[in-house]
Formats: structure tokens, C-alpha cells, sequence
């Protein structure tokens, strides 16, 4: 048996003719799922009675299931999602101005390590099939349904996993999460985070969709950033800083750099110094985030003036800063705090 959720446009409209179907039935089936909501291949009124059986005996339309929600003050949603094995995963629905957001996660657990994020704590058990990442999407649309609500107009892949050590399925997702039969999320409207793996960096400039790219830095040095990022020994910020200057000249496209400030750590006008100079000559836009703290882990969050010096220094290096906007901060559902909590 399938999931239907696992295929893009391009593989059903393969599939189709190894089943005996004629290829048009994908866009048939991708309309009535995506724009119709249906998925009962019997309530499928363009296909035959044979084909509908057929169809039914070889593809299902499973969907993760909600296990538990949190709604935050600022109305940040956070789902535990359970899958058919029994995993979980966090996905989260932000409310910005501009749209509703969804962050969504990649794997179960994470093998990065990073020192200060709670993902961490759990090692990876299992990837998720692109399936399961258009599932989290789905399922927070039918919520906004219900309520009334525009469905999602963003995704970020930045809940738990590397996107990167999961390269095939995060990017099958974002061609179905993206394709005009399907939920027609524009590219541009689509962030993957990775705590930067350069060959994957650079595969992303040619996955043939214009989806934005953003990297964890975190650190302006080695020395500071394999303390930090354990990944950063296998690969260090020259090689991290090649693969950007390839995608951005592949692509055109203007790089995210993500940067914890940590309190005593990473925070000192010094490192912003190192940072600006290491980024220097790339179209590089700094999102400054504020640290969410993780009980376990011991790091704190940098003074607010200490944020600002931060940001001011990088400005007067010509460097385009933004410091991220937190969301869900009562429920552990910003940024490092996913770990599929049950409660
Ligand atoms: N593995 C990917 C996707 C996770 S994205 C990556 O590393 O990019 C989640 C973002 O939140 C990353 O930039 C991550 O480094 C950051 N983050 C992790 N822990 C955090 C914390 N406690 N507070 C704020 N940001 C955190």
C-alpha cells in the first residue's frame, strides 16, 4: 500500500502507467485531494468503477494524527503529531502579519547535537517521508479551516531534524507543498534550515524550485562553532561559507544566516566583528534570535542591550540584521524547544 501523500506530481504521473492507468489520472487525483478535499477514491465521479477499485486496493490517504494541541497567549499553535509507528513530532502554526505560518519538522529526534537546542536530547530514530511532512500541513489546515482561517501561506522547515540529512524527502515535500495542483505554496514562500552541509547546500541551488535557504551559524569562528555545533568538525565554517557563495551565485538568491545570541558565549561586539568579516561580500541577511532557554542545557539569553550593540555593530558594517520574532515562548514551541513533550 502508498500513501498518497508521498508522491509529487511528477512520480504519480509515473506511477500511473506502472498500475495500468492512463498518466492524466495524477492530475485527476491531484484536484480532487488538493482542491477538493476528497479522499474517497468511490466519490471520484471522472474514474471508473474498476480504476476507483483498483486505485483503493494500492493507495491510501493516512494522515498523522493530532495527539495533543497547545495554543500559546499569542495564539502560536503547537501540535504533537503522532505517527503510524507510534512517533512523534512537533509542528507548530505561527499567526504573522503577513500570513500563517508553518514550521515543520523532518525527523524524529536529531543527530546534530547541538549544544544549546532541545531537539537534541533525542537522538534521531527515523526520518519522515515526505508523506508525513505534507500530513503536518495538512493537519494544521483543516484546523484553520475550522476555524475559519486562511490556509498556510509559509512553511519553515525549522521544527526538529536536519532537513539536509533528509535531503530526497524535505525536497519532495516542498514540490508537492509548492505545485499549483496541490497546495500551490509559492517557492519563495518555502525556508529550509540547515546547520549547514555544503554538498547539500549545494544540490539545493538545482532542486529546480526558487525555495529560500537559511543556515545556523550561530558562531563566527571554528573554534567557538565546534564547541557549539558538533557538526562544524566535519564541516567547518570555510567549507559552510563556499557552499553559500555557490548557492547565492547559482541562484541569485540572498542567503539567511540564523544566530543565537548566547549570554557570554557568542555575544560580544568581538564576535560580531568576527561575524561581519566572515560574511562579508555575500548577500547575507542576519536573523538575530533571541535564546530560548532549555532547562537542561545551561545556556542563557543575552541582555537586550546586549542584542541591540549586536545588531548596531553589524548595521554599521553594512549588514542587514533582524532579530526574530518569538512566538509560543509559554508553550515551548519557539525556536530550540521542540522535543515532543507529551505534556
Ligand atoms: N536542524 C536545522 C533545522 C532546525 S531550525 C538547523 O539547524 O537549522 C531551528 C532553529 O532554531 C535553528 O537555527 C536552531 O539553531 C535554532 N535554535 C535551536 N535551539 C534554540 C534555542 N534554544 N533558542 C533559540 N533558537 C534555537
Amino acid at each position: 500500500m502508498r500513501n498518497f501523500y508521498d508522491f509529487t506530481f511528477e512520480q504519480l504521473e509515473e506511477f500511473m502507467p506502472s498500475i495500468g492507468e492512463k498518466k492524466y489520472r495524477a492530475q485527476q487525483l491531484f484536484t480532487w485531494i488538493y482542491k477538493k478535499n476528497v479522499t474517497d477514491f468511490y466519490k471520484m465521479s471522472d474514474i471508473s468503477k474498476s480504476s476507483q477499485e483498483k486505485l483503493a486496493s494500492l493507495i491510501n490517504f493516512k494522515l498523522p494524527i493530532v495527539a495533543t494541541k497547545s495554543l500559546s497567549e499569542d495564539k502560536t499553535l503547537k501540535l504533537l503529531v503522532e505517527f503510524e509507528d507510534k512517533s512523534h513530532v512537533e509542528t507548530v502554526l505561527m499567526r504573522y502579519r503577513y500570513g500563517n505560518v508553518a514550521c515543520v519538522s523532518s525527523q524524529v529526534g536529531c543527530n546534530m547535537g547541538c549544544k544549546f537546542c532541545a531537539s537534541g536530547l533525542f537522538k534521531k530514530k527515523r526520518d519522515l517521508t515526505s508523506g508525513e511532512m505534507v500530513g503536518q500541513v495538512l493537519l494544521l489546515n483543516e484546523i484553520l479551516a475550522k476555524e475559519g482561517e486562511p490556509p498556510i501561506s509559509h512553511v519553515v522547515v525549522m521544527g526538529t531534524g536536519e532537513p539536509f540529512d533528509n535531503f530526497t524527502n524535505v525536497v519532495n515535500f516542498l514540490k508537492t507543498v509548492n505545485h499549483h495542483r496541490a497546495l500551490e505554496i509559492g517557492a519563495r514562500h518555502l525556508t529550509v534550515s540547515t546547520c549547514g552541509i555544503p554538498s547539500k547546500i549545494k544540490e539545493f541551488a538545482h532542486i529546480g524550485l526558487q525555495a529560500k535557504l537559511a543556515i545556523s551559524l550561530h558562531a563566527p569562528t571554528n573554534l567557538k562553532r565546534n564547541s557549539l555545533m558538533p557538526i562544524n568538525r566535519a564541516y567547518p565554517l570555510e567549507e559552510v561559507m563556499e557552499a553559500v557563495r555557490y548557492f547565492e551565485k547559482e541562484t541569485n538568491k540572498r542567503t539567511t544566516f540564523e544566530y543565537i545570541l548566547l549570554k557570554d558565549v557568542n555575544d560580544s561586539l568581538g564576535d560580531a566583528e568576527d561575524l561581519a568579516t566572515l560574511i562579508e561580500g555575500t548577500l547575507a541577511f542576519v536573523n538575530l534570535i533571541p535564546y530560548n532557554e532549555v532547562e537542561e542545557l545551561g545556556f542563557k539569553r543575552s541582555s537586550d542591550d546586549r542584542i541591540k550593540a549586536f545588531k548596531d555593530y553589524l548595521f554599521k558594517r553594512g549588514i542587514y540584521t533582524n532579530t526574530r520574532k518569538e512566538f509560543g515562548l509559554d508553550i515551548d514551541a519557539a525556536c530550540g524547544q521542540l522535543r515532543a513533550k507529551k505534556k
